[in-house]
């Protein structure tokens, strides 16, 4: 499963700053995932789970902040949100459009309980 090696990617950041950051638990983790990210966010939530289990993030809660897929229209020269990358631009219907935001699925914060 795609989702699965991406959690893992997330234990890996996890790992990475109780290293240099010096903590021993992470209590509550905010993820951002962005609506192009081509990720569900309820199998991260399911993979985080059993990824997590018997590690510094065991029983942590998991907070998804949603983006939206942000793209910049080359017909009408405006930033726009958008739901998919399939989706044509909402002001000018028009599908000259260039990505801007929203593909990543990022770790923005982390609650972590100190040694
Ligand atoms: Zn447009």
């Amino acid at each position: 499963m795609h989702e699965m090696s991406l959690v893992h990617g997330v234990l890996d950041i996890l790992e990475d700053s109780a290293r240099k950051q010096g903590f021993a638990r992470v209590k509550t983790v905010w993820l951002e995932i962005g609506a192009l990210a081509g990720v569900d966010p309820e199998a991260i939530r399911f993979c985080f789970d059993a990824v997590t289990r018997d590690t510094l993030a065991d029983g942590a809660e998991l907070d998804i902040i949603p983006v939206p897929g942000q793209a910049w229209c080359m017909q009408c020269c405006q930033a726009v949100t958008i739901a998919a990358r399939t989706q044509p631009c909402p002001r000018c219907g028009g599908y000259r459009l260039q990505v801007t935001g929203g593909e990543e699925m990022r770790v923005r914060e982390l609650q972590v309980e100190p040694i």
